[in-house]
């Protein structure tokens, strides 16, 4: 290439530096779903903070109020405190704890929901889980996923391991958390009345064997649904 062509050259490198840089500042929309306020927060919370001062829109959608030995009210400013701390918005499916529903009315009532939201990326519990509303609410994700034709990039987490979340397989995907493992801890303890002091150092635990996978202090683990669009990648909108 002589110096002339260097020179045409220029402009074209110029503009493919700017598409990159357009690409890699995308904002992108992030639903992470739970069966109850405090799960997306345990499961994902360092993700959550760490794609929310990336500058991406996160909303923790929960299946229902979390009203049972503790009120309502109690139950949702704890999750308003907790979403508050990790810069996301607190949204209700409006179920009843320990009461999920899943049949056809409530899977189109979830998918309008998910539909409305237009996320670009859901993340939400692992399948096989002990707790029935955890098992309703991936099933309901999942047929939203599956009936807005895989238009979002789909995610797994794993929550409370042994007590909600059993048999979670091999990851794909791991979120570095150790710099906000901290803002991920006061997220986790805003659920004063849900005994952190028993789940958290059990997800914590967690946390520090994924951490050791992922040659880091810290980890948080995830598994792709195939067939996800390769519109989103969860390693990218964390960096
Ligand atoms: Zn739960």
């Amino acid at each position: 290439m002589n110096r002339r062509d260097l020179l045409k050259a220029i402009p074209l490198t110029a503009a493919a530096a700017t598409t990159t840089l357009a690409q890699e500042k995308r904002k992108y929309k992030i639903v992470v779903t739970g069966g109850h306020p405090g799960d997306p927060e345990y499961a994902a919370g360092g993700t959550i903070a760490r794609l929310t001062s990336a500058g991406h829109d996160v909303t923790l959608l929960y299946l229902n109020d979390g009203a049972w030995e503790t009120s309502a009210d109690i139950r949702i400013a704890e999750a308003k405190r907790a979403c508050e701390i990790l810069k996301a918005r607190p949204l209700y499916a409006n179920q009843k704890n320990g009461h999920a529903i899943v049949d056809n009315d409530h899977y189109q009532s979830f998918q309008k929901i998910i539909e409305a939201e237009a996320p670009d990326a859901v993340i939400t519990h692992w399948p096989i889980d002990n707790h029935p509303d955890h098992r309703a609410i991936a099933n309901l994700t999942f047929e939203s996923w599956k009936q807005l034709k895989h238009r979002f990039a789909l995610y797994y987490f794993e929550v409370s391991d042994g007590e909600d979340t059993v048999q979670f397989p091999a990851p794909t995907h791991y979120v570095d958390i150790t710099a906000v493992a901290d803002m991920k801890k006061s997220a986790c303890y805003a659920h004063a009345s849900q005994t952190p002091d028993f789940y958290y150092p059990l997800q914590d635990t967690v946390a520090t064997f994924r951490g050791f996978q992922a040659a880091t202090k810290k980890a948080e683990a995830f598994i792709l649904q195939l067939g996800s669009p390769n519109t989103f990648d969860l390693t990218v909108a964390t960096s």
